[in-house]
């Protein structure tokens, strides 16, 4: 049977794009949590508004069985389509990532995600990134590390790799937005953000992307 690997850390610790390439490496299904609250926030902004222009989060939690989310190949690699239109760019913009903590403190928003998540690692072979992975989705997960970073290397990460995707944007808005949602993440009642007590912390500040994927996987292999 194949591995089921629990990665969660802060934002712009690199989570995605390592457990991406250990998938590959693997042939591992991952899943990018993160993507399914981004998700649900866009659909929010765009369809449960209230009067003052702010989320309705009455209107949201009525309208749950509207949102189809969905993960589909694409060429290699899995794209998150919402009601059949792929939204993987839209769902990185500013807008979304200020909003998207918010969402995702909301435990009706977490109990709409949960099964999903539980059902892909049912049958092994799954690499899953998040916040909650270890501790609350996948606690008997094979392997579970937990991945920080400097608030400086982060936001020099995350400010390139918006750069990359054509996203507008400044380094002390990503800064700002990285510590907010830390910080929000790690404060909320329903699962927050922390690390698992038998994950392996990874620091990787210093490491490249490489680094950090190399040693994940010698701790997999033994
Ligand atoms: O991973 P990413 O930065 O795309 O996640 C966006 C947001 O989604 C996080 O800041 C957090 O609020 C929420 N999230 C969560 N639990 C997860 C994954 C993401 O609460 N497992």
């Amino acid at each position: 049977r194949k591995p089921v690997i629990a990665i969660d850390g802060y934002s712009s610790t690199g989570k995605s794009s390592i457990s991406k390439i250990i998938a590959q490496k693997l042939g591992l299904v991952h899943l990018d949590t993160g993507a399914l609250y981004r998700g649900i926030t866009y659909f929010a902004l765009n369809n449960c508004l209230g009067a003052n222009g702010e989320i309705n989060l009455s209107d949201l939690f009525n309208r749950f069985n509207e949102i189809q989310l969905e993960f589909k190949l694409v060429d290699t690699e899995l794209v998150m389509f919402l009601n059949g239109q792929d939204i993987s760019t839209e769902i990185r913009t500013n807008q979304i990532s200020q909003n998207v903590s918010l969402i995702a403190s909301q435990k009706e928003v977490r109990d709409f995600l949960l099964d999903a998540q539980r059902s892909m690692a049912e049958k092994g072979g799954v690499i899953m990134d998040g916040r909650d992975i270890g501790t609350v989705i996948l606690p008997k997960a094979d392997f579970k590390f937990f991945l920080t970073a400097s608030i400086e290397e982060r936001t020099k990460r995350r400010f390139l790799e918006l750069k990359g995707l054509g996203i507008e944007t400044d380094e002390n808005s990503v800064r700002e937005n990285l510590v907010s949602r830390d910080k929000t993440d790690s404060e909320r009642a329903v699962a927050p953000l922390k690390k698992a007590e038998d994950a392996i912390v990874i620091d990787n500040s210093n490491f490249t992307k490489i680094e950090t994927i190399d040693l994940i996987l010698s701790h997999l292999s033994h």
